[in-house]
């Protein structure tokens, strides 16, 4: 199986910004560590492909992006994060839910997810990060970003997210692209974009015919002229340690940790993002106190 990556372009004489990627191992991955249903496969795998696709715009290189959805569906929440160097971690309140198809036989991410909102939180490397927060219009997590994009930062964006999944609950791809339009962009090149997004299969199906990010990217613009930029990996990477479970504990302040080692013997942390347990005895807290 090729490796995960996303390739930057611009088309249009730099009119059009593309990107496009491809993270089935990525999906497949988040899916082994939080026993995803299928549902929550889809919810979870555009999550984490619409935050590496985002975190593009992300300049330096400590600088990361955390993409949160709070809907009041049986999915519960998901929170995702990316770094600059398309690095990816996430998890979702409810894994185990699975909802049957939609209408149009396909994952039915927006019921699971529900009404509610979208955060965008940019750590910048600045004194406060910066949020964004806007309604959810579908919940199926694509047409929420695209509307994001064009409503709290004023750049027109096609955002299309898919993952395919099989019967037995396995990851068969994942893939996507996003398509923003720069100021100026005449009204015949949205018209443009606008035939060539409807006309094409979903992602998914281009996948499975072979087709590589930049052969979708080709297939969308390639009559305006693409430019590839760049190509990075994106991975699954969790970047939690003992180290950082420590500081999170001594964050509770002496009063509560005293009165955790008084209640029980031994205390176990979990990460959210990769289920890695930290165990702490008596004498470690005596140490963090
Ligand atoms: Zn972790």
């Amino acid at each position: 199986m090729a490796s995960d990556y996303l390739i930057r372009a611009t088309a249009a004489q730099g009119m059009v910004k593309a990107v496009g990627a491809l993270t089935t191992k990525a999906v497949a991955r988040a899916k082994e560590i939080h026993k995803l249903s299928p549902t929550a496969s889809a919810a979870l795998g555009r999550s984490l492909m619409g935050a590496a696709l985002l975190s593009t715009s992300l300049k330096g290189k400590k600088h990361s992006l955390t993409l949160q959805i709070k809907g009041d569906g049986p999915l519960g929440s998901i929170v995702v994060v990316a770094d600059a160097d398309s690095n990816v971690r996430g998890y979702v309140s409810n894994p185990g839910v699975h909802l049957p198809l939609n209408e149009a036989g396909k994952l039915n991410v927006g019921a699971g997810i529900g009404k509610g909102y979208l955060n965008i939180i940019k750590d910048l490397g600045l004194k406060e990060p910066y949020i964004g927060q806007v309604n959810l219009v579908s919940g199926e997590i694509g047409e929420d970003i695209a509307y994001y994009c064009a409503y709290s930062e004023q750049i027109p964006t096609v955002v299309s997210l898919g993952v395919l999944v099989d019967f037995n609950g396995n990851i068969v791809n994942s893939g996507g692209y996003f398509l923003q339009l720069m100021p100026g962009a005449d009204e015949s090149l949205i018209s443009h974009i606008e035939n060539k997004v409807n006309s094409i299969k979903p992602v998914t199906s281009l996948i499975t015919e072979g087709l590589l990010p930049e052969d979708i990217i080709n297939l969308l613009l390639g009559e305006k002229g693409v430019s590839i930029l760049g190509k990075t990996d994106i991975k699954y990477k969790c970047t939690c340690s003992r180290d950082r479970m420590e500081r999170n504990l001594i964050s509770l302040g002496k009063k509560e940790l005293h009165k955790l080692v008084d209640e029980q013997e031994n205390i176990e942390t979990q990460c959210h993002f990769c289920n890695t347990r930290y165990l702490f005895n008596g004498e470690d807290i005596g140490k963090l106190i």
